[in-house]
């Protein structure tokens, strides 16, 4: 076996010391690998063993696999079929099939990018499907705006939201106030969905 040397002191008094680091991947979950570490006795420099990069950049491969079969997963269970989404996106026909299914096909950083995007906002495939249409754009995140107050508002039911649209003199106002339904003191609840959305 080739001698370990500290590459600070040049002494062979070089221990391999193993420990575990956690991974994680958006929608990947994570996992755990065993990374080795340089460790001198003689005057204690510590340095990454080289073989770590690789243990690492194969688990994160892994785990970007994971991510895409489950991005995949959950958005065909919310009804976007493959074959709909790639009609959407101007995919090739049975791009996200085999993103999801061949094993030895890696899926390529921005694929798993621009999945992560709709999975993460699933009316962008409806945005695509109006062909990016600017008006059509704004009225889908407007309404997608509207039910994620409207599911703020049942995960907060100590909060009385009041929305309201208006027009007087030279304004419009356009206003979500949520104020507690039981407050001790007098005290103005104006900014309080906001505070949730932080
Ligand atoms: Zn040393």
């Amino acid at each position: 076996m080739e001698k370990v040397i500290c590459s600070y002191c040049g002494n062979e008094t070089v221990s391999i010391e193993e420990h575990e680091i956690e991974l994680s991947e958006p929608y990947g979950g994570s996992s755990t690998v065993k990374i080795k570490e340089k460790v001198c006795a003689q005057c204690g420099f510590e340095e990454d063993d080289d073989s770590n990069d690789l243990v690492i950049e194969k688990e994160l491969s892994a785990l970007k696999r994971i991510s895409m079969v489950k991005v995949l997963d959950a958005l065909n269970a919310m009804g976007h079929t493959t074959a709909s989404m790639e009609r959407a996106l101007g995919l090739p026909a049975r791009t996200l099939a085999r993103w999801k299914n061949e094993q030895s096909m890696s899926p390529s950083a921005s694929g798993i990018a621009l999945m992560r995007i709709i999975r993460t906002y699933p009316w962008i495939l409806a945005v695509a499907d109006m062909q990016f249409d600017h008006e059509a754009a704004r009225n889908i995140l407007l309404q997608n705006a509207a039910k994620e107050l409207v599911k703020i508002r049942s995960e907060h039911p100590e909060y009385e939201v009041i929305t309201s649209a208006q027009k007087s003199g030279n304004h419009f106002e356009l206003f979500i106030k949520g104020s507690r339904k039981f407050i001790p003191e007098a005290v103005s609840g104006e900014n309080n969905v906001f505070e949730f959305l932080r």
